[in-house]
């Protein structure tokens, strides 16, 4: 059997199991017993990267159920069918979520490596409250009746725990549509089953193409990338895909200056792109991951801008049912008058540029 197939077969998901990898804390055994509801669980091989001690580890806060998950103040029920405008008028299938004109998400699966506890779509993942019809003919047939739509993001779910024979059927039928011009995956598993970029997928995945393929994964801490994971990206970037990081701003994961600046320089350092990061969005059960709207655009400005190189240096975004919106610190431009703008770097020093009129 495949290594990423035996990964999955021993998921770490029973209190029993969990045990062979941490001294698991009366708070958490507490929680465990109290979600027999909802699905959780890791691959082995991120278990491991666990502290064995330290309940407050990263990755332990974001496999682990919590009893605080209870706690619902700001997140809104029925989140995710707000979110993917899945009650306007137009006829999707449930696999095709839109907020655009010329591109939409294609959930495949609904199934993940990781149930992250932070999970956006947890209503449909983790919780499964929503229950969605997942047909992929149904959707690619969707696909090809909308010339509008130029870009497919697949997305789950985890779509790389497809097999290699459903992703090529995928891949391949996406490009027999004439309008779509690129092709994504959001996928975590170069992070948290880095196993799973076989020499076989990449063949797969492999060949020069009008099509081209690009992925984004998610790691949200330094301590989540591995050797392991460096070669994953690399053989991705051999066979000509590109890897971007779509990360979650998380209360006490990544929301120091110091966290969030060796997260985003560790991601270049192996070949990853940041791309985004994401505001914990207003989902049922996550208040106590949340922090304010403006702490991501402050951890730009404290901790990336200046102080590390522009590629390192990814969009902060809130996602919203009417698209992703930016969210920038609005104090660069201190001043301006009828001749000039007065500047200000991220070491609180000033400039000033000409106005244009
Ligand atoms: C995030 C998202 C996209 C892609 O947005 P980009 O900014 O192009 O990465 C497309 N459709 C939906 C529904 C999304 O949530
Ligand atoms: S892998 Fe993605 S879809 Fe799955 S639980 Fe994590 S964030 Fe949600």
């Amino acid at each position: 059997m495949n290594e990423w197939r035996e990964q999955l077969k021993h998921h770490v998901n029973t209190l029993e199991k969990l045990e062979k990898f941490i001294h698991v804390s009366p708070q958490e055994r507490e929680a465990i017993q109290a979600h027999k509801n909802t699905r959780w669980g890791t691959t082995p091989y991120f278990a491991a990267l666990m502290d064995k001690d330290d309940p407050e580890c990263p990755i332990r806060k974001q496999v682990i159920p919590s009893m605080l998950e209870l706690q619902n103040e700001f997140g809104m029920e029925g989140y995710l069918v707000w979110k993917e405008n899945r009650d306007t008028q137009e006829k999707r299938p449930d696999s095709i979520a839109r907020q655009y004109r010329d591109r939409v998400a294609f959930t495949v699966t609904q199934t993940c490596g990781i149930y992250c506890r932070h999970c956006f779509r947890r209503e449909m993942t983790i919780d499964k409250v929503l229950k969605l019809r997942l047909d992929v003919d149904e959707g690619l047939q969707w696909l090809s009746e909308h010339p509008e739509v130029r870009d497919v993001l697949i997305t789950g779910g985890d779509p790389l725990l497809l097999s290699d024979d459903e992703i090529e059927y995928l891949i391949r039928r996406i490009r027999e549509i004439p309008h779509i011009q690129m092709i994504r995956f959001g996928t975590r598993l170069p992070i948290v089953l880095p196993q799973r970029i076989t020499p076989s997928l990449i063949k797969r995945l492999a060949g020069y193409h009008k099509v081209p393929i690009w992925i984004n994964t998610q790691c949200n801490h330094p301590k989540e990338l591995t050797e392991l994971t460096a070669r994953a990206v690399y053989d991705l970037a051999t066979c000509g895909i590109n890897v971007g990081n779509q990360a979650v701003l998380l209360k006490g994961i990544n929301d120091t200056v110091e966290v969030f600046r060796e997260l985003h320089q560790k991601l270049l350092g192996i070949r990853i792109r940041p791309y985004y990061v994401f505001y914990c969005e207003a989902a049922p059960g996550i208040d106590h991951f949340r922090t304010p709207l403006e702490k991501g655009a402050e951890l730009i400005r404290d901790a990336l801008r200046g102080h590390t190189t522009g590629l390192a240096q990814p969009l902060y975004v809130v996602a919203t049912n009417i698209g992703k919106i930016p969210i920038v610190a609005s104090d660069s431009i201190v001043d301006k008058n009828d001749q000039r703008y007065l500047l200000r770097n991220h070491d609180g020093r000033f400039t000033e540029l000409p106005v244009i009129s």
